[in-house]
């Protein structure tokens, strides 16, 4: 997979948080010691989250990615095309390995994140309040009437 080598500029001073892990690193020029990605919405990443991910696909899974992936199925020959829709194992995993190779950005349905493999406590945050008859401004409320300070509310939300 390419790495992303981020900005160039004078020796700069950069940090990467991965949105999978939490992995936090700073690097100097967009470098860092590990192989970092983004998908195409711009959650910036380890490789290793979309490597996983990868490793897991069954050939259906490739051939589906191939044939859907608008930025890439335009780039693919049409003989090349017409073996991947006819099921061939072999012109699957090449397109695939060259999919992987090229890419700046990985496709939303191979993001741990995009995909829902992963979610977010604001996504759950929102979805809670929206199941809920009861406003985030009343939680609030509710929140402040039971606890004096965030140690005490700490310690009541202890399971
Ligand atoms: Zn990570
Ligand atoms: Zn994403």
């Amino acid at each position: 997979m390419k790495v992303r080598s981020g900005f160039v500029s004078n020796s700069s001073s950069s940090s990467f948080v991965c949105s999978v892990c939490d992995y936090v690193e700073t690097g100097y020029d967009g470098q860092y010691s590990i192989p970092t990605t983004y998908c195409r919405r711009g959650h910036e990443m380890c490789s290793e989250h979309i490597d996983n991910l990868i490793s897991k696909l069954t050939l259906e899974d490739k051939k589906q990615l191939l044939l859907e992936d608008n930025y890439f199925s335009e780039d693919l020959r049409d003989e090349e095309k017409a073996l991947i829709e006819k099921g061939n194992s072999f012109a699957i995993e090449d397109a695939f390995e060259k999919l992987t190779e090229y890419w700046d950005e990985a496709p939303e349905s191979l993001c741990p994140i995009c995909s829902l493999g992963i979610i977010g406590d604001w996504a759950v945050l929102k979805y809670l309040l929206k199941s809920d008859t009861r406003t985030r401004e009343d939680i609030e409320k509710e929140i402040r009437s039971k606890y004096k300070c965030l140690d005490d509310l700490h310690k009541g939300l202890e399971v």
